[in-house]
């Protein structure tokens, strides 16, 4: 241990020695309790991130660090060449939430797309078609190779040759959809809210277009719900309230409410393509991740948070529009749920700033679009109160330019 007579400048380590690829705010956190979090300093913070989506029980949910310190007493880690008790029963509760059939478990959303990109490729392959993946402009599905090749051109700036076989289109545009579509397509990879991308919801012609175009032609409709899913958008999954269902689903983020976990979903036809030792991973869905998912599910449900986030995300969202058909600074108001985004006239770098300075952290997501994604445990009054501190901030930040 270091000593304790000179406190560690903390802020100069991380610049000293971690990669500089994250832009950091110059804060340091310490401790989180449901929406708050501290910082080393003892000023606490309403916290409208959630460490980007993910806490979406907060910060040291009891349920969630019970079952995490009763898993981690008995039983942490084995391969997957064995069955362990919590993969086995958080396989079946996805299945029987979501209404797909097969389960493959990860360790973050870039993992769980590039699982469900070898699921299709295979299913295409089985069916004589290529391997071509169709994405849309603004996406965003995580920093691996294949998935920043399909994801927005800017995450592939320096970091070329870009693995082949990805296709973008417009956003949004049925028929471009159906247009871009050849016997080398093997799936389209839909993100229903774009979450990088500036809370962007697929439109309802889009989703249904892609679904009765993916039937016809034998494709496999992926679904990315790693940012919108786990009942963020006041339904387990954002593609329950579309009327339409995925053949593949990736999920992280929401599911372990901040332990590292997520998965891949398939319905059985899919699955089928799949041979023993195709796909694998090492610490995928160990007993540890998957007890502290099975924790966060539970909690979800005996908490009736699904409810709760599209009844406040109503709310919410009543609120701001509200308060955009009179404020000039404001462009439009976009989401599901606790899943929100409010678009600026001018950069939202100041009003993160502003918002900072009054004790809520939020972030913005496409420069001009500030992103709201509390945890779904946030109590109304502080809910509120995120909005009357993100409304004041733009009005500060617009004041002085
Ligand atoms: N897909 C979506 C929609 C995301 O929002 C993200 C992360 O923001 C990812 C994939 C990548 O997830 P991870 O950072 O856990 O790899």
């Amino acid at each position: 241990m270091e000593s304790t007579s000179t406190p560690l400048d903390l802020q100069q380590l991380d610049q000293s020695h971690y990669l500089p690829v994250f832009k950091r705010v110059p804060l340091t956190l310490v401790k989180g309790e449901g929406c708050y979090v501290w910082d080393d300093k003892g000023n606490q913070y309403l916290d409208a991130l959630a460490g980007i989506a993910v806490n979406s029980l907060g910060h040291c949910h009891p349920k969630v660090v019970q079952a995490i310190r009763e898993q981690a007493g008995r039983l942490i880690h084995i391969s997957n060449f064995y069955v362990s008790p919590p993969q086995a029963i958080l396989s079946r509760r996805l299945t029987e939430l979501s209404g797909l059939d097969r389960v493959f478990m990860t360790n973050s959303g870039g993992e769980s797309v590039e699982a469900a990109i070898k699921l299709a490729r295979k299913f295409a392959h089985q069916h004589g078609r290529g391997g071509e993946i169709i994405s849309f402009e603004g996406c965003f599905h995580g920093r691996t190779m294949a998935t920043i090749a399909a994801g927005d051109e800017k995450y592939q700036r320096g970091f070329g040759p870009m693995p082949a076989g990805f296709k973008q289109i417009a956003f949004n545009d049925p028929d471009l959809l159906a247009q871009a579509i050849t016997e080398d397509t093997a799936a389209v990879l839909i993100e229903p809210i774009q979450g990088e991308g500036g809370i962007r919801p697929a439109s309802a012609e889009l989703l249904s277009a892609a679904r009765e175009l993916c039937d016809r032609h034998k494709l496999a409709l992926v679904l990315d719900e790693v940012q919108c899913g786990i009942a963020r958008t006041g339904q387990w999954f954002a593609f329950q309230q579309t009327g339409i269902k995925p053949d593949i689903m990736a999920l992280a983020k929401g599911l372990g409410s901040g332990f590292p976990v997520g998965a891949a979903l398939c319905s059985e036809q899919i699955a089928e393509a799949i041979d023993f030792g195709d796909h694998g991973t090492t610490f995928g869905g160990n007993p540890l991740a998957c007890a502290a998912a099975l924790a966060v599910l539970e909690a979800i449900e005996r908490d009736q948070l699904v409810a709760y986030a599209a009844e406040q995300g109503e709310r919410l969202l009543t609120r701001l529009r509200r308060e955009a058909e009179s404020n000039e600074w404001i462009t439009e108001v976009r989401g599901q749920g606790l899943m929100l985004g409010v678009e600026l006239a001018f950069p939202g770098k100041a009003v993160v700033e502003e918002m900072l300075k009054q004790g809520v952290l939020a972030n913005c997501a496409r420069e001009r679009v500030m992103r709201l994604v509390p945890p779904l445990i946030t109590p109304a009054g502080e809910l509120d109160h995120i909005v009357d501190v993100l409304l004041a901030a733009i009005q500060e930040v617009a004041n002085r330019e």
